[in-house]
C-alpha cells in the first residue's frame, strides 16, 4: 500500500503507482545508456591566495582541489596521469608582482635575504608581469612558469636536486603538451619531434642534477626517499639513451633490501624495456 492507495473508489486508481518523489534521472545518451556526469577542469580547481615570500605582495594561485581527481594510472618515470586535468599544468606558481616563482610545495618557504636580494636583482627589476589564464592553464601557461620556477631556482643557487625535480616537472608538461595535441595541428609530426627533443633535454638534465645530487645531498631530496631518486633515475637514464648507466640502477633497486615489491617489479620492467630496446626479444 503506497501513500496514494485508497484513490480507486475516486477514479484514480492507476495514481497508486505514481512516485512520490521525483529519482533525480541519470543522464543517458542518445541510445538510452547511463552516462557519467561530465566534469570540466574547472570543477576541480580552485584559487588560493598566497603571501609572496619575497615581495610581500598577496596573489592568487590557481590548484588543483585535493582529492577531487583520480589517478588513472603512472608512466614508467612516475609522472602521474589522471581523469581530469594535470596536475602537472599547477604545480609551478609565479608571483605575478615580482616574478618570484617555485614549486607549489615551496611557496611558503623563506629565503634567506642574500637569496631575495638576488632574485629582486636578477628577476624582479627585469620582471614585466605574466598572463593569467581566465580558466584553465593550458601547456603552455604551464611550460613558461616551470622555466620561471627553474630561473628562479637557479638565481636563488638552489640545490642541484631542485633544479632537477623542476627540469623533471618540464619534461612532464611538454609531454602532457605532446600527449594533448589536437590532430589538425599544422605539421603535427615535426611539432611532436621537437617536443620530443626538448622534453629528452629536459631529462637529461633531471638525470644529471639527480646523479650530481646523490654524492652532494642528504635524503629525502623533493620529498623523495633514495630508492624513488635511484629508480626515476633509472627510467630517465633509460628514456635519454643511458642504457649501461639505467641497468646498473635498475639492478639496484632490484637487489635493495629497502625497495618494495611494486618499485622492483617497475625496476624489472624497466630492464625489459631495454631488452627490448637492445633487440634481445
Ligand atoms: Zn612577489
Amino acid at each position: 500500500m503506497g501513500l496514494l492507495s485508497g484513490l480507486e473508489e475516486f477514479g484514480l486508481g492507476t495514481m497508486q503507482n505514481e512516485e512520490v518523489f521525483e529519482k533525480e534521472k541519470p543522464k543517458t545518451n542518445e541510445n538510452g545508456e547511463v552516462v557519467a556526469k561530465e566534469r570540466s577542469e574547472m570543477d576541480v580547481l580552485l584559487d588560493r591566495t598566497f603571501e609572496c615570500v619575497v615581495c610581500g605582495k598577496e596573489y592568487q594561485a590557481r590548484m588543483l582541489k585535493t582529492g577531487k581527481a583520480k589517478l588513472v594510472k603512472q608512466d614508467s618515470d612516475l609522472r602521474a596521469i589522471y581523469d581530469i586535468s594535470d596536475p602537472v599544468k599547477y604545480d609551478a606558481v609565479v608571483c605575478p608582482h615580482c616574478g618570484y616563482a617555485t614549486l607549489a610545495r615551496n611557496l611558503k618557504a623563506p629565503l634567506t635575504s642574500a637569496q631575495e636580494k638576488l632574485i629582486r636583482e636578477k628577476i624582479s627589476i627585469n620582471f614585466k608581469g605574466i598572463p593569467v589564464p581566465e580558466a584553465e592553464y593550458s601547456y603552455d601557461d604551464a611550460i613558461l612558469r616551470y622555466k620561471l620556477v627553474l630561473a628562479s631556482t637557479i638565481v636563488k643557487g638552489g640545490k642541484n636536486s631542485e633544479k632537477a625535480y623542476v627540469c623533471l616537472k618540464l619534461g612532464w608538461a611538454i609531454r602532457g603538451k605532446a600527449e594533448s595535441l589536437p590532430d589538425d595541428t599544422p605539421d603535427k609530426e615535426k611539432v611532436l619531434a621537437q617536443l620530443k627533443a626538448e622534453e629528452t633535454e629536459c631529462l637529461t638534465n633531471a638525470y644529471e642534477g639527480f646523479s650530481a645530487a646523490f654524492s652532494q645531498e642528504r635524503f629525502p631530496m623533493c620529498g623523495m626517499d633514495e630508492n624513488t631518486v635511484t629508480y626515476i633515475c633509472a627510467d630517465l637514464a633509460r628514456r635519454v639513451g643511458r642504457l649501461d648507466e639505467a641497468l646498473r640502477l635498475a639492478s639496484t633497486i632490484i637487489t635493495s633490501r629497502t625497495a618494495g615489491e611494486r618499485m622492483k617489479d617497475r625496476a624489472r620492467n624497466i630492464k625489459e624495456m631495454i631488452k627490448e630496446e637492445k633487440g634481445e626479444k
